[in-house]
């Protein structure tokens, strides 16, 4: 397996119950000793928590939407000027400018069926971690594991067209009236009289401390005799004239297995030129902004859909750190394009900085104002891996071996929502099995768009 971030540990895990033999590479150090955030990739370099909701990775290819409206402008813009570059658009290359002719050449119709499919994903996805909890508890002890997500909306006619999709999904488990939502949750008066709430409700998913999590099954893995080596690059697929996988280049060396599971984040670059997904894994940065909790009525980790582009979407996570209860604000969208490294500074990033402010500011303004003269210069961010059309990406290739080499990534933002579902389907793979998500995230399917909205 390449690649030691949530979806490939959550898949590792799954194969190492399978009684599989696993060797595990990542070209980032250890992540259960202190390292340099930026050498890590989004699971580990980012802050540590993740949200599950049946609409982590929404599609915001979906044109015609009320709550991702104008993402037609996105990357034509700076993120300083409310689009999504976090550089000119002058200064994309050939493959950038490919990928973002890509996003646009898909179809409305097929944006909508895409975004559909999207949510079936993480609702079968949601009903593995379900049984996980079930079947295995001691992993889900001791990371902060908070149910029930209450979603805030700035405005009503957002609030009116999030419920019914909710309500349709199944997800939908209580809406509150504004009086009864300031009764609960007085600390959001100041929200309401800025005109910032627009509506809430709750709806089904939870959040946990994703590293402490992903630590726990690396520690598991490593006592089932899992191999694991840090530090160690992949560089290329090694195929035959008839396109068989013979094997991988690790540390410049080909080396030989009967499968292989590729899950590279934001980061692949040019290494996956000779597969179907080829150009299509990109990165999309989010940032994060961390307030002490002093806020006893919040028993709920939160997402609050603002309106505007920059920072639309906030995942505010409650969590323990360091003894002491803390909100984590996780938020925001800057295409970082094909870049291998991650070398982002914070002042081209100042926009969503700026606009997880203003959200921190808006709803929980007692608490940013203990900490805002601290935060400047400090932000944290981390790139999720994004493709064309919204869907994740999930290509099976035929090795010499009579095994498979399996891809995967592109899950926008919810990596770790559909990381169990993947695992299904990659221990599916290796079984010889149909899966759905071998057809569903088939990266073929982005070409098929094209070519229909050509014709
Ligand atoms: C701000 C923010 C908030 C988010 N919140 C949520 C959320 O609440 N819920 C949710 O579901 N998702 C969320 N996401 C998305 C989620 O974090 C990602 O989808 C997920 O972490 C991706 O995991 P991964 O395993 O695919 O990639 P990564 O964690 O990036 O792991 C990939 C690994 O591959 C390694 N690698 C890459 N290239 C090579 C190579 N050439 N050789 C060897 N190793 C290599 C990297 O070092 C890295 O360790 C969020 C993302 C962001 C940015």
């Amino acid at each position: 397996m390449v690649g030691a971030g949530v979806v490939n540990l959550v898949s590792a895990y799954f194969l190492a119950k399978a009684n599989h033999r696993l060797t595990i590479v990542d070209k980032g150090p250890n992540p259960l000793y202190p390292a340099f955030w930026k050498k890590l990739g989004c699971t580990f370099g980012g802050e540590n928590v993740r949200m599950f909701t049946y609409t982590e990775a929404d599609n915001y290819n979906e044109k015609g939407s009320q709550l991702y409206s104008r993402m037609d402008e996105a990357f034509e813009r700076v993120i300083g000027d409310s689009g999504w570059l976090v550089r000119p658009k002058e200064t994309l290359n050939a493959q950038e400018q490919a990928w973002i002719q890509d996003f646009h050449a898909v179809s409305p119709a097929d944006a909508i069926q895409f975004g559909e499919e999207i949510y079936r994903v993480n609702i079968s996805s949601g009903k593995i971690w379900q049984q996980w909890m079930e079947e295995a508890p001691e992993l889900f002890d001791d990371v902060d594991l908070v149910q029930d997500i209450l979603r805030i909306y700035s405005d009503p006619a957002d609030f009116h067209a999030a419920q019914k999709l909710h309500g349709r999904l199944g997800s939908l488990t209580e809406v509150l009236s504004t009086e009864s939502a300031l009764e609960k949750y007085p600390l959001f008066k100041s929200a309401r009289s800025a005109d910032m709430l627009g509506g809430c409700m709750m709806v089904k998913g939870f959040t946990l401390k994703v590293q402490d999590f992903c630590k726990k099954i690396i520690r598991h893995l490593m006592d089932a005799g899992v191999e694991f080596r840090w530090n160690a690059n992949f560089s290329g697929i090694q195929k035959n004239w008839d396109g068989a996988v013979t094997g991988v280049i690790i540390d410049d060396k080909m080396e030989q297995y009967d499968h292989y599971v590729l899950s590279l984040g934001a980061y692949a670059g040019a290494t996956l030129e000779n597969t179907r997904t080829g150009n299509q894994l990109h990165g999309v940065l989010g940032v994060w902004l961390s307030l002490p909790n002093i806020y006893p009525e919040l028993k709920h980790s939160m997402k609050i859909h603002k309106t505007g582009r920059v920072g639309e979407d906030t995942n505010v996570t409650l969590i323990e750190q360091h003894g002491e209860p803390v909100l984590v604000l996780g938020s925001g969208y800057g295409y970082t394009g094909n870049a291998t490294k991650n070398n982002i500074s914070n002042s081209e990033l100042q926009g969503i900085f700026d606009s997880v402010k203003h959200t921190a500011q808006t709803y929980f303004p007692e608490a940013y104002a203990m900490v805002k003269d601290r935060i400047d210069g400090t932000g944290k961010y981390c790139v999720r891996s994004w493709t064309p059309t919204g869907l994740g990406v999930f290509e099976t290739i035929p090795t010499v071996r009579g095994g498979h080499l399996i891809v995967t990534g592109g899950n926008n933002t919810g990596g770790f929502t559909q990381a169990p579902y993947i695992a299904d389907a990659v221990l599916s793979t290796l079984r010889n099995k149909i899966h759905p998500l071998q057809s569903l995230f088939a990266p073929q399917r982005m070409r098929r768009s094209i070519e229909s909205s050509i014709s």
